[in-house]
Protein backbone atom coordinates (compact mmCIF):
# COMPACT_ATOMS: atom_id res chain seq x y z
CA UNK A 1 0.00 0.00 0.00
CA UNK A 2 1.39 3.76 -0.87
CA UNK A 3 2.23 5.76 1.85
CA UNK A 4 -0.05 8.84 2.56
CA UNK A 5 1.01 12.26 1.28
CA UNK A 6 1.02 13.39 5.01
CA UNK A 7 3.18 10.37 6.58
CA UNK A 8 5.78 10.83 4.16
CA UNK A 9 8.51 12.68 5.33
CA UNK A 10 10.54 13.16 2.33
CA UNK A 11 7.52 15.68 0.56
CA UNK A 12 9.40 18.00 -0.88
CA UNK A 13 8.50 21.53 0.89
CA UNK A 14 5.29 22.72 -1.21
CA UNK A 15 2.85 24.93 0.24
CA UNK A 16 0.21 22.62 2.13
CA UNK A 17 -2.52 25.50 0.68
CA UNK A 18 -6.33 24.85 0.55
CA UNK A 19 -8.91 27.37 -0.97
CA UNK A 20 -12.12 26.49 0.89
CA UNK A 21 -14.49 28.06 -1.49
CA UNK A 22 -12.59 27.43 -4.86
CA UNK A 23 -15.50 25.75 -6.10
CA UNK A 24 -19.02 26.71 -5.86
CA UNK A 25 -21.94 24.96 -7.32
CA UNK A 26 -25.28 26.38 -8.40
CA UNK A 27 -28.22 25.72 -10.38
CA UNK A 28 -31.36 27.96 -11.38
CA UNK A 29 -34.23 26.05 -9.80
CA UNK A 30 -36.75 25.16 -12.19
CA UNK A 31 -34.33 25.66 -15.22
CA UNK A 32 -31.87 23.28 -17.55
CA UNK A 33 -29.40 24.98 -16.40
CA UNK A 34 -26.50 24.26 -13.68
CA UNK A 35 -23.09 25.65 -13.26
CA UNK A 36 -19.96 26.00 -11.59
CA UNK A 37 -17.90 29.63 -10.08
CA UNK A 38 -14.03 28.68 -9.74
CA UNK A 39 -11.77 31.05 -7.98
CA UNK A 40 -8.38 29.65 -7.65
CA UNK A 41 -7.63 32.98 -5.19
CA UNK A 42 -4.21 32.59 -3.62
CA UNK A 43 -3.44 29.09 -4.60
CA UNK A 44 -3.21 30.40 -8.29
CA UNK A 45 -0.06 32.37 -7.74
CA UNK A 46 1.33 29.37 -5.74
CA UNK A 47 0.85 26.51 -8.56
CA UNK A 48 2.31 29.42 -11.18
CA UNK A 49 4.98 31.06 -9.76
CA UNK A 50 6.83 27.29 -9.13
CA UNK A 51 7.49 27.76 -12.74
CA UNK A 52 9.24 30.54 -14.89
CA UNK A 53 7.30 30.99 -17.75
CA UNK A 54 6.44 33.99 -19.89
CA UNK A 55 3.34 35.77 -18.85
CA UNK A 56 1.48 34.57 -21.63
CA UNK A 57 2.31 30.79 -21.19
CA UNK A 58 1.50 31.57 -17.34
CA UNK A 59 -1.90 33.17 -18.39
CA UNK A 60 -2.93 29.78 -20.55
CA UNK A 61 -1.87 27.59 -17.27
CA UNK A 62 -3.81 29.68 -15.10
CA UNK A 63 -6.84 28.89 -17.77
CA UNK A 64 -6.19 25.76 -17.72
CA UNK A 65 -6.39 25.06 -13.56
CA UNK A 66 -9.08 26.81 -13.46
CA UNK A 67 -11.10 24.51 -16.45
CA UNK A 68 -9.91 21.11 -15.23
CA UNK A 69 -11.54 22.22 -12.05
CA UNK A 70 -14.63 23.26 -12.90
CA UNK A 71 -14.98 20.19 -15.08
CA UNK A 72 -13.48 17.61 -12.46
CA UNK A 73 -15.97 19.07 -9.86
CA UNK A 74 -19.36 18.30 -12.10
CA UNK A 75 -18.03 14.36 -11.98
CA UNK A 76 -18.72 11.82 -9.74
CA UNK A 77 -15.13 9.76 -9.83
CA UNK A 78 -12.48 8.62 -7.26
CA UNK A 79 -8.54 9.23 -8.99
CA UNK A 80 -7.64 12.42 -10.67
CA UNK A 81 -9.39 14.19 -14.07
CA UNK A 82 -7.05 15.67 -16.48
CA UNK A 83 -6.50 18.70 -19.31
CA UNK A 84 -3.81 17.26 -21.44
CA UNK A 85 -3.09 19.74 -25.05
CA UNK A 86 -0.55 18.64 -27.34
CA UNK A 87 -0.27 21.34 -30.65
CA UNK A 88 2.84 21.95 -32.98
CA UNK A 89 3.13 25.03 -31.32
CA UNK A 90 5.64 26.66 -29.26
CA UNK A 91 3.38 25.38 -26.37
CA UNK A 92 3.96 21.62 -27.49
CA UNK A 93 2.25 20.21 -24.36
CA UNK A 94 0.27 21.62 -21.75
CA UNK A 95 -1.14 19.28 -18.77
CA UNK A 96 -3.35 20.17 -16.22
CA UNK A 97 -5.26 17.97 -13.65
CA UNK A 98 -7.49 17.89 -10.82
CA UNK A 99 -8.51 15.12 -8.13
CA UNK A 100 -11.96 13.68 -7.18
CA UNK A 101 -10.28 16.10 -3.79
CA UNK A 102 -9.36 19.42 -5.35
CA UNK A 103 -5.76 18.94 -5.53
CA UNK A 104 -4.46 20.57 -8.92
CA UNK A 105 -1.13 21.00 -10.33
CA UNK A 106 -0.15 21.45 -14.01
CA UNK A 107 3.28 21.17 -16.33
CA UNK A 108 4.02 22.77 -19.26
CA UNK A 109 6.33 22.48 -21.80
CA UNK A 110 7.35 25.09 -24.39
CA UNK A 111 10.13 25.08 -27.29
CA UNK A 112 12.02 28.48 -26.19
CA UNK A 113 13.15 29.58 -29.79
CA UNK A 114 9.79 29.24 -30.58
CA UNK A 115 8.33 31.04 -27.85
CA UNK A 116 10.71 33.75 -28.13
CA UNK A 117 10.20 34.01 -31.94
CA UNK A 118 6.34 34.46 -31.34
CA UNK A 119 6.32 36.63 -28.39
CA UNK A 120 9.19 39.07 -30.40
CA UNK A 121 6.77 39.60 -32.85
CA UNK A 122 2.99 39.16 -30.80
CA UNK A 123 3.49 40.31 -27.18
CA UNK A 124 0.04 38.85 -26.40
CA UNK A 125 -0.60 35.67 -28.25
CA UNK A 126 -3.71 33.83 -28.07
CA UNK A 127 -3.99 30.79 -26.57
CA UNK A 128 -4.34 29.05 -29.73
CA UNK A 129 -1.29 31.42 -31.46
CA UNK A 130 0.56 29.50 -27.75
CA UNK A 131 -0.73 25.82 -28.82
CA UNK A 132 -0.66 25.41 -32.50
CA UNK A 133 -2.52 22.79 -34.29
CA UNK A 134 -3.03 19.51 -32.77
CA UNK A 135 -5.23 17.94 -29.97
CA UNK A 136 -7.36 18.46 -26.65
CA UNK A 137 -7.69 15.58 -24.46
CA UNK A 138 -9.65 14.79 -21.26
CA UNK A 139 -9.19 12.03 -19.15
CA UNK A 140 -10.85 10.36 -16.05
CA UNK A 141 -7.95 8.20 -14.41
CA UNK A 142 -9.61 6.43 -11.61
CA UNK A 143 -6.47 3.95 -11.23
CA UNK A 144 -5.11 0.69 -12.91
CA UNK A 145 -8.05 -1.85 -11.83
CA UNK A 146 -10.66 1.05 -13.72
CA UNK A 147 -10.98 1.34 -17.29
CA UNK A 148 -9.73 5.35 -18.44
CA UNK A 149 -12.55 7.50 -19.97
CA UNK A 150 -10.70 9.59 -22.64
CA UNK A 151 -12.61 12.07 -24.87
CA UNK A 152 -10.20 13.64 -27.97
CA UNK A 153 -11.25 16.79 -30.38
CA UNK A 154 -9.06 18.38 -32.52
CA UNK A 155 -7.72 22.05 -31.54
CA UNK A 156 -10.26 24.38 -32.50
CA UNK A 157 -11.15 28.21 -31.96
CA UNK A 158 -8.97 31.00 -30.41
CA UNK A 159 -8.96 30.87 -26.48
CA UNK A 160 -8.89 27.45 -24.26
CA UNK A 161 -12.57 28.72 -23.23
CA UNK A 162 -13.31 27.99 -27.24
CA UNK A 163 -11.68 25.13 -27.35
CA UNK A 164 -13.24 23.58 -23.95
CA UNK A 165 -16.70 24.87 -25.75
CA UNK A 166 -15.65 23.06 -28.80
CA UNK A 167 -15.11 19.93 -27.10
CA UNK A 168 -18.54 19.78 -25.61
CA UNK A 169 -20.71 20.32 -28.99
CA UNK A 170 -18.52 17.79 -30.68
CA UNK A 171 -18.02 14.89 -27.83
CA UNK A 172 -20.99 15.21 -24.96
CA UNK A 173 -24.84 15.57 -25.37
CA UNK A 174 -25.73 18.77 -23.75
CA UNK A 175 -24.55 22.67 -24.46
CA UNK A 176 -21.85 24.55 -22.54
CA UNK A 177 -20.69 27.80 -22.04
CA UNK A 178 -17.27 28.19 -21.06
CA UNK A 179 -15.58 31.43 -19.56
CA UNK A 180 -11.68 31.73 -17.69
CA UNK A 181 -9.60 33.93 -17.02
CA UNK A 182 -6.46 34.53 -15.54
CA UNK A 183 -4.00 37.34 -14.74
CA UNK A 184 -1.40 39.25 -12.74
CA UNK A 185 -2.88 41.88 -10.28
CA UNK A 186 -1.88 43.75 -7.30
CA UNK A 187 -2.16 40.21 -5.18
CA UNK A 188 -0.50 38.18 -7.42
CA UNK A 189 -1.57 35.54 -9.96
CA UNK A 190 -5.02 34.59 -10.06
CA UNK A 191 -7.04 32.46 -12.07
CA UNK A 192 -10.78 31.69 -12.09
CA UNK A 193 -13.68 30.81 -14.71
CA UNK A 194 -17.47 30.47 -14.83
CA UNK A 195 -18.96 26.89 -16.66
CA UNK A 196 -22.74 26.64 -17.41
CA UNK A 197 -24.39 23.79 -18.43
CA UNK A 198 -27.48 22.74 -19.96
CA UNK A 199 -29.12 19.63 -18.27
CA UNK A 200 -31.71 17.54 -19.71
CA UNK A 201 -34.65 17.12 -18.10
CA UNK A 202 -38.22 15.59 -18.38
CA UNK A 203 -39.41 19.78 -18.81
CA UNK A 204 -36.59 19.97 -21.64
CA UNK A 205 -38.08 16.50 -23.41
CA UNK A 206 -41.42 17.81 -23.56
CA UNK A 207 -40.43 21.09 -24.58
CA UNK A 208 -38.56 19.47 -27.54
CA UNK A 209 -42.20 17.92 -28.91
CA UNK A 210 -44.00 20.95 -28.37
CA UNK A 211 -41.59 23.20 -30.36
CA UNK A 212 -41.11 20.30 -33.25
CA UNK A 213 -45.22 20.20 -33.68
CA UNK A 214 -44.91 23.86 -33.80
CA UNK A 215 -42.49 23.64 -37.06
CA UNK A 216 -45.65 21.65 -38.80
CA UNK A 217 -48.73 23.63 -37.36
CA UNK A 218 -47.05 27.42 -37.72
CA UNK A 219 -44.77 29.81 -39.32
CA UNK A 220 -44.53 32.07 -36.36
CA UNK A 221 -40.92 32.18 -35.43
CA UNK A 222 -41.97 32.63 -31.75
CA UNK A 223 -43.55 29.64 -31.46
CA UNK A 224 -40.59 27.86 -32.22
CA UNK A 225 -38.49 28.64 -28.61
CA UNK A 226 -39.52 26.90 -25.82
CA UNK A 227 -39.27 28.04 -22.67
CA UNK A 228 -36.20 25.66 -21.73
CA UNK A 229 -34.20 27.04 -25.04
CA UNK A 230 -35.06 30.45 -23.70
CA UNK A 231 -33.84 30.14 -20.10
CA UNK A 232 -30.77 29.00 -21.10
CA UNK A 233 -30.18 31.65 -23.52
CA UNK A 234 -30.80 33.75 -20.96
CA UNK A 235 -28.48 32.33 -18.78
CA UNK A 236 -25.70 32.05 -21.50
CA UNK A 237 -26.58 36.27 -21.92
CA UNK A 238 -26.67 36.87 -18.30
CA UNK A 239 -22.91 34.89 -18.06
CA UNK A 240 -21.42 36.69 -20.86
CA UNK A 241 -21.71 39.73 -18.47
CA UNK A 242 -19.19 38.76 -16.07
CA UNK A 243 -15.86 39.97 -16.25
CA UNK A 244 -12.16 39.03 -15.80
CA UNK A 245 -11.78 41.64 -13.39
CA UNK A 246 -14.43 40.64 -11.23
CA UNK A 247 -13.83 36.69 -10.86
CA UNK A 248 -9.96 37.45 -10.27
CA UNK A 249 -10.88 40.22 -7.37
CA UNK A 250 -10.29 38.17 -3.91
CA UNK A 251 -12.83 41.05 -2.75
CA UNK A 252 -15.74 40.04 -4.35
CA UNK A 253 -17.41 36.56 -3.07
CA UNK A 254 -18.37 33.81 -5.35
CA UNK A 255 -22.23 34.10 -3.76
CA UNK A 256 -21.95 37.79 -4.10
CA UNK A 257 -20.77 37.02 -8.00
CA UNK A 258 -23.30 34.56 -8.66
CA UNK A 259 -26.07 36.24 -7.14
CA UNK A 260 -25.17 39.73 -9.44
CA UNK A 261 -25.98 37.42 -12.38
CA UNK A 262 -28.56 34.86 -11.55
CA UNK A 263 -30.67 36.71 -8.75
CA UNK A 264 -33.55 37.54 -10.66
CA UNK A 265 -33.30 33.03 -12.12
CA UNK A 266 -34.24 31.20 -8.94
CA UNK A 267 -30.46 31.11 -8.14
CA UNK A 268 -29.40 27.82 -5.50
CA UNK A 269 -25.78 28.00 -4.69
CA UNK A 270 -24.74 24.90 -3.28
CA UNK A 271 -21.85 23.64 -0.89
CA UNK A 272 -18.46 25.26 -2.15
CA UNK A 273 -15.53 22.60 -2.83
CA UNK A 274 -12.12 23.03 -2.07
CA UNK A 275 -9.07 23.18 -4.16
CA UNK A 276 -5.56 22.40 -3.49
CA UNK A 277 -1.96 22.37 -4.15
CA UNK A 278 -1.49 19.18 -5.77
CA UNK A 279 1.65 17.75 -6.73
CA UNK A 280 1.79 13.99 -5.57
CA UNK A 281 5.50 13.90 -6.19
CA UNK A 282 7.95 12.45 -3.42
CA UNK A 283 11.32 11.01 -2.91
CA UNK A 284 10.00 7.74 -2.28
CA UNK A 285 7.94 7.77 -5.83
CA UNK A 286 10.87 8.68 -7.92
CA UNK A 287 13.41 6.58 -5.98
CA UNK A 288 10.53 3.90 -7.23
CA UNK A 289 10.64 5.41 -10.51
CA UNK A 290 14.96 5.03 -10.34
CA UNK A 291 14.89 1.68 -9.54
CA UNK A 292 13.07 0.24 -12.77
CA UNK A 293 16.07 1.73 -14.95
CA UNK A 294 18.74 -0.80 -15.98
CA UNK A 295 21.97 -0.01 -14.37
CA UNK A 296 23.49 1.69 -18.01
CA UNK A 297 20.89 4.13 -17.94
CA UNK A 298 21.56 5.03 -14.22
CA UNK A 299 25.02 5.37 -15.06
CA UNK A 300 24.31 7.58 -17.69
CA UNK A 301 21.98 10.06 -15.72
CA UNK A 302 24.86 10.18 -12.88
CA UNK A 303 26.22 13.81 -12.71
CA UNK A 304 29.95 14.13 -12.07
CA UNK A 305 29.61 14.66 -8.31
CA UNK A 306 28.10 11.03 -7.98
CA UNK A 307 24.54 11.86 -7.75
CA UNK A 308 21.09 11.67 -9.96
CA UNK A 309 19.15 14.82 -10.11
CA UNK A 310 15.19 14.45 -10.66
CA UNK A 311 13.09 17.10 -11.28
CA UNK A 312 8.83 16.68 -10.35
CA UNK A 313 7.39 18.85 -13.57
CA UNK A 314 4.74 19.44 -12.12
CA UNK A 315 6.08 21.48 -9.17
CA UNK A 316 9.09 22.30 -10.50
CA UNK A 317 11.43 20.96 -7.51
CA UNK A 318 14.47 18.71 -8.06
CA UNK A 319 15.40 16.12 -5.97
CA UNK A 320 19.33 14.74 -5.61
CA UNK A 321 19.83 11.11 -4.92
CA UNK A 322 23.64 9.51 -4.47
CA UNK A 323 23.68 7.13 -7.42
CA UNK A 324 25.00 4.28 -5.17
CA UNK A 325 21.60 4.50 -3.36
CA UNK A 326 19.71 3.29 -6.16
CA UNK A 327 19.41 -0.04 -5.83
CA UNK A 328 18.79 -2.37 -9.23
CA UNK A 329 17.04 -5.14 -10.42
CA UNK A 330 13.58 -5.50 -9.43
ZN1 LIG B 1 5.95 17.69 -7.53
Amino acid sequence: MEKPAFLDRDRPDVPDLVVPGGVTPFYLAGQPVRGRLIRLGVLADALLTRHDNPAPVTQLAGKALALVAALASALKFQGSFSLQIKGDGPVSMLVADCTNSGALRFYVRTDSDALENLLATTPNPTDRALLGDGYLALTVDQGAEMERHQGIVDIAGDDLAGMATHYFNTSEQHACQVMLACAMTDAGWRAGGLVLERIAGEGGAQSDAEATSAVDDSTDENLLISPDDASWETATILAATLRDQEVLDDGLSSPHLLNRLFHEQNLHVNQPRALAFGCRCSRARLIDVLERFPEDDLDHMCQDNGTIVMTCEFCNKDFHFPRQSIAVGR
